[in-house]
């Protein structure tokens, strides 16, 4: 029985992608272009495009944040849940990560984000 045939295969691909599109374009949101990292020490704006790791500290604990591929993660932590760890990387604007031990909180934002320059100078 050949049920399966390239005729039906391609319309059915075009449909595919193109409700994959329309969900894409209605469902997420945009790509950010940096991270905010908020924690008991400060606040810091890094560019998600640049390759970057860097520890946030906060509380007696000590988190690992590594920026690549256009996404932010805690790759390591120290905190009693590690919920940060789990929550994984994230590249989106206005998804976070949230450590509460440490008080630590990590931001997707966009181009034209909370004031860049405020902060950084
Ligand atoms: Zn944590």
């Amino acid at each position: 029985m050949r049920w399966f045939r390239w005729g039906d295969a391609i319309p059915a691909a075009i449909v595919a992608a193109a409700a994959l599109g329309l969900l894409i374009a209605s469902g997420t949101k945009p790509q950010g272009a940096f991270v905010r990292i908020d924690s008991p020490s400060g606040t810091q704006i890094l560019s998600l495009s640049e390759y970057t790791m860097l520890t946030a500290r906060g509380h007696g604990h000590t988190l690992t944040i590594a920026i690549e591929d256009d996404a932010v993660r805690v790759t390591e932590a120290d905190c009693p849940d590690r919920v940060c760890v789990h929550t994984g990387a994230i590249s989106r604007e206005t998804q976070t990560i949230a450590c509460v031990p440490a008080g630590v909180v990590i931001t997707v934002v966009g181009a034209e984000g909370p004031s860049v320059d405020a902060v950084t100078r």
